[in-house]
Parts: structure tokens; C-alpha cells; sequence
């Protein structure tokens, strides 16, 4: 049976000759291997094959060939786009501009002097490819009404734990049999179904996260560090400090990941030349945390700490308790609200705070906004202009050129679907059940317009989650924990910790904060990792020099 197509452009037909022989042999059971040496007949073919509805997995191009590209994927937009480089390592290499503006996914270099090395680089593009496509297998089924507020959330959850799932509609043919077969009818939606038949109508986060199988009951009482809140800063503190021999326990409220799993592709995090999904680095270090012991506990919110003689006590919303030596809070920050309760109210129904990962592949053909002028916003418009019809950034000042990195604005400036408008605030929106159009006030012209609108992905900052904490954690003003010594600089902070505080320590000694969470922090991937993992060498001093429990 012929698989999806592996396509491969190079004007040297020795080469292309070897590519494809090369290529046939350790991907030929699974995938079918072609290619050209001419870019026109090469363009006559993959237009052929997309009348044919045949799915392209790869093109593979040399690197002069970017126009090419750019049209072999216009008539294949799923296809990823692979580079043939020449390394140079300089900044005017192709690769550079090509990867800058979103013109290919990933790049190899030749020659290749180990056919092992090349090899494995194509089965990781292979396997993002084929995680994009729609699960043959379907661990759950969700029958949901079009437009369910609770639908992002259900979405959300199969996607961070990588559950396959597939979403059908209530009135639809498939999603009528699959309520009949459960006993369910159209009043009891959403329904989860999975493949054992276990049926979950509207289910919240503790049940799925069950269903899901894993870990929502704290059964351990005394720790030496618990960690609040399994994002980049808390998970890479538990890597570190059970890899160190801490006995380690991680209360998350939610699933792992944090903002940085909302993330479609991190391109700054070191390692990773063609950016990494958040969710994938995430979910790796969850399982590394685990596979390291520490004890994770999903779904299960800390509502407060106190000092008992020599321990932290964190209390959970479930009414249980975790005692520690030491904590670190590591719960980072809640996105900032646009403020318009027409809006508000269309929650998850067409409005999200955030660019959730899951969500993107729904906008296909669809006209969508996003508000911010940050990274997230940058990157979020640039993963929706992928699926979307248009996409329109709405920035409230006159630039956004400050708050955003240049290679988002470069991208985002050379994307033929997206406009930007500055100086453009939303005021009002509405919908019938879900959003469906939006009210945008031009603050400069002076002006109001509607304009007809599917989503809205609002991602302008955010509070951070300390509300939990009791006052003899300091904050500053906007919520953020301080931290060593400029604990000792609030004012009427009695210090009772003796030496001063350590980096990273809190007024209440033995308690750390790192990430986003903390004051005069980065809010970077990479800076909440560092911290994660700083504080655990904070923590091994405050434990050498502290009493023993
Ligand atoms: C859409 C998006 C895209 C981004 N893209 C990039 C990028 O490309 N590059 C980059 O460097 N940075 C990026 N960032 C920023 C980056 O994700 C954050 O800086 C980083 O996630 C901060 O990590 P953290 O661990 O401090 O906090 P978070 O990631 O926010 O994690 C905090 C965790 O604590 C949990 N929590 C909160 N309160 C409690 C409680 N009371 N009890 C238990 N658990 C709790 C939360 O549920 C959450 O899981 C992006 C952010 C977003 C939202």
C-alpha cells in the first residue's frame, strides 16, 4: 500500500539519486519515496498528487530553492518543510532567513558524513508530521453541542496528557450513535467515552485527570521539598532534587506544563534549532521528574502554607496536608483580563486567554484575532496564520516593535494572512452561544468598527498566583513573591531566618520561589528552568544549616 509521499528536490540527479535510494531503504515500508530534479516538473507532480488528495509527509529541498518551497507547500500546507543546507554558520546562510520567517520546519546538513545521524533526524520530522494527523486510534471519544464552553478545557487536557481523542458533534450521525450506544441522550453534554466504555458526562479536571490515570490524591505526609505548580520552574526543581536524593512531592492544580505547555513551538529554549512544542518539553520533564521519584499529584490545589516549628505545612483544597522541610513555590502567573464582559462571557466559546495548543487546528479557514503585543502574542498569531483564514493582531499602542522579539516581528510582517492594527482596542463582542463578531475602537482614527470574527486569543500578562499565600510571604505590589536579600529591604519585614536570606528564599525562611511567580523574573522557558533548577542547590544549604526536624 502506497504511504504518505517523501518529496525531494535537488537539481543535482546523482544526488537525487542517492537521496532517494538512501531514503527508499529505511523509510520505503511506510512511506512512499519521490522526487525531481527540476523544480517546474517537480511542481507539475506534487500538484498532480494534490488533486489525488495523496498526503505529503516531507519535502525535502536544497536551501536556494525557498520559492519553491513556499509553492510545494501552498499546494501541500501539512507537508513539513525540510532544508538541505550547507553549514556555514553564517548569519546569511538561507536557513537563517528561511527559518527566521517561518519558510521551513527544520534543516539537515550535508553532506552527511553518518547516515545514522540523517536518519534520525528524518524519523523525528516523520514523527512530528504524523502527530499532526487526525489518531487512527481514539483512547476517547467526546460528543459535545458545537460551541461547549467546557469543550477547550476537555481538549486541553487530552492533548497535555497525549491522549489521542476525537471531538464529534451531538447532532452529527457519529455523535448520535455514540450516545445511544452509552444510554446517554442530548442532555447529558459533554460526554467523554473511552475505548472501555468507562461513559463521563461534563466530567471536571479530578475525574479526567482519573480517567487519564494518574496520580489526584496526595498519600504522602512528610517530605523534605514539595514543590506547588508543575510548569518549567517547578518540574525542572523536582528533576533536580529528587535526581539529588530528595524525597520530593509536586502538587500541581491543574495538568503539568504551565504557560509553557500552552506554547506551540518555544524557539529560544537551548537545544531545540527548530523550536520545540512546550507540551512535548514539558511532558518530557514530567516524566523525567517521575522517573527520578518524585511523588506528582495532579488536580490538587494548594490553598495554603504555614510555618510549624521546623516545617512547612502546604494545605491542600481537598482538606489534606503535605509537611515539608522546605517548599518551593513555583506557581507562576494567571493571564491578565481584557475587561469586557460581552466578551467574558464567550469564555471557551470562541474566546480564550492564552493560545491553547489544541485549539489552533479548529480555526482552519476561519477569521481570528489575538490582543497583545508580547512573544506569546507573536508566536500565537504566527501558529494560528497556519490553520486560520486570516488572523488580525490588535496592539493597543502605536508599536509593538518594543515588547516583541524582532524574529517574531520579521515573521509576523512578511505572513501574507495576518494584519496588524495599532492603536486598536476590542470594546465589545457577542455572538449567539459563541463569539461571532467583535467590537474594535481605533483610539488614533478616532473610529468604531465591527467586523465579523470566529476567536479571540487574548494574551496581554497576567497576575501572578499568590493569593494563596499567607501575608508572611512578602509581595510586591503587583503580587510578586520577593526573594533574598531585597526581603530585607520591605518595610516593618521582621527577618527571623538568621543569616540573611539566601537567593531565592522568602521572607519565610526555608520557603523559595522560583519563575515566573517571582519578583524580577525573566518569564522566559529557560530562566524558569534555571531557577528551577538553582533552587535546589538553595534548598540542600538551607537543610545543612537548619535544625534537624
Ligand atoms: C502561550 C505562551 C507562549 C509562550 N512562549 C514562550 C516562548 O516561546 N519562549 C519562552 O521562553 N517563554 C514563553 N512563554 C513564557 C513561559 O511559558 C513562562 O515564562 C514559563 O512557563 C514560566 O514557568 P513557571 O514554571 O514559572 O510558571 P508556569 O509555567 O505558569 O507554571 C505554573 C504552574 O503552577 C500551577 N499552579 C498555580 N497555582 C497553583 C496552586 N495554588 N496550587 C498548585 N498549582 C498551582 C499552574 O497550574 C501551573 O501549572 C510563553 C507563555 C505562554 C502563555
Amino acid at each position: 500500500m502506497a504511504g504518505p509521499v517523501l518529496f525531494v528536490l535537488d537539481e543535482d540527479p546523482s544526488v537525487l539519486d542517492v537521496l532517494l535510494s538512501d531514503l527508499d531503504r529505511r523509510f520505503g515500508n511506510d512511506f512512499t519515496v519521490k522526487g525531481d530534479s527540476s523544480p517546474k516538473a517537480a511542481l507539475v507532480t506534487l500538484g498532480a498528487m494534490a488533486k489525488r488528495g495523496e498526503a505529503v509527509a516531507l519535502l525535502l529541498v536544497e536551501d536556494k530553492q525557498t520559492d519553491f518551497l513556499t509553492r510545494a507547500h501552498e499546494l501541500h500546507p501539512q507537508a513539513k518543510r525540510v532544508l538541505l543546507v550547507d553549514r556555514d554558520y553564517s548569519s546569511s546562510s538561507p536557513a537563517v532567513q528561511a527559518m527566521a520567517l517561518g519558510r521551513a520546519d527544520y534543516h539537515i546538513v550535508r553532506p552527511w558524513s553518518d547516515d545514522e545521524m540523517m536518519y534520525g533526524a528524518m524519523s523525528e520530522y516523520l514523527a512530528a508530521w504524523t502527530r499532526e494527523q487526525e489518531p487512527n486510534f481514539e483512547l476517547f471519544r467526546i460528543v459535545a453541542d458545537d460551541g461547549d464552553p467546557r469543550l477547550p478545557q476537555l481538549r486541553d487536557v487530552m492533548s497535555r496528557f497525549s491522549m489521542p481523542f476525537g471531538v464529534y458533534p451531538a447532532g452529527g450521525a457519529t455523535g448520535r450513535r455514540l450516545l445511544a450506544e452509552a444510554g446517554l441522550d442530548a442532555t447529558s453534554l459533554p460526554a467523554v467515552i473511552s475505548h472501555d466504555g468507562q461513559v463521563m458526562v461534563d466530567p471536571g479536571l479530578t475525574e479526567l485527570a482519573r480517567a487519564v490515570g494518574v496520580n489526584v490524591k496526595n498519600d504522602i505526609e512528610t517530605c523534605e521539598v514539595a514543590i506547588v505548580g508543575a510548569g518549567p520552574a517547578g518540574l525542572t526543581a523536582a528533576v533536580n532534587a529528587s535526581s539529588e536524593g530528595l524525597e520530593t512531592v509536586m502538587l500541581e492544580q491543574a495538568i503539568s506544563g504551565g504557560q509553557a505547555g500552552t506554547s506551540p513551538l518555544i524557539r529560544n529554549y537551548p537545544g531545540f534549532p527548530h523550536g520545540i512544542s512546550g507540551g512535548v518539553l514539558m511532558e518530557r520533564t514530567c516524566e523525567q521528574a517521575w522517573l527520578m521519584g518524585t511523588h506528582i499529584v495532579f488536580a490538587q490545589q494548594a490553598v495554603g502554607l504555614e510555618r510549624r516549628g521546623d516545617c512547612r505545612v502546604v494545605h491542600l483544597l481537598d482538606g489534606t496536608e503535605v509537611s515539608a522541610r522546605t517548599v518551593v513555590i513555583a506557581t507562576g502567573i494567571e493571564w491578565r483580563r481584557l475587561g469586557v464582559p460581552a466578551v467574558e462571557a464567550l469564555l471557551g466559546a470562541g474566546v480564550f486567554y492564552g493560545a491553547a495548543v489544541s485549539e489552533s487546528r479548529a480555526m482552519q479557514g476561519e477569521d481570528v484575532y489575538v490582543v497583545g503585543a508580547g512573544n506569546s502574542a507573536g508566536q500565537a498569531t504566527l501558529n494560528l496564520a497556519r490553520h486560520a483564514r486570516t488572523v488580525t493582531l490588535l496592539v493597543r499602542g502605536d508599536s509593538y516593535a518594543t515588547s516583541m522579539s524582532s524574529y517574531l516581528v520579521r515573521e509576523i510582517e512578511s505572513t501574507s494572512n495576518i494584519t496588524v492594527r495599532r492603536c486598536t482596542e476590542v470594546v465589545d463582542g457577542g455572538g449567539n452561544g459563541r463569539l461571532e463578531r467583535l467590537t474594535l475602537a481605533d483610539r488614533a482614527r478616532d473610529t468604531v468598527e465591527e467586523v465579523p470574527a470566529a476567536a479571540l486569543f487574548i494574551m496581554i500578562g497576567g497576575e501572578p498566583h499568590t493569593q494563596w499565600l499567607p501575608d508572611d510571604i512578602v509581595r510586591d505590589p503587583q503580587g510578586y513573591v520577593v526573594t533574598g536579600r531585597e526581603v530585607l529591604e520591605q518595610p516593618g519585614v521582621p527577618w527571623n531566618g538568621g543569616a540573611d536570606p539566601l537567593p531565592l528564599e522568602t521572607s519565610m525562611p526555608g520557603v523559595f520561589a522560583a519563575g515566573d511567580v517571582r519578583q524580577g523574573s525573566i518569564k522566559r522557558v529557560a530562566s524558569a528552568v534555571g531557577e528551577g533548577a538553582t533552587v535546589v542547590r538553595l534548598v540542600h544549604e538551607y537543610l545543612r544549616t537548619a535544625a534537624p526536624v
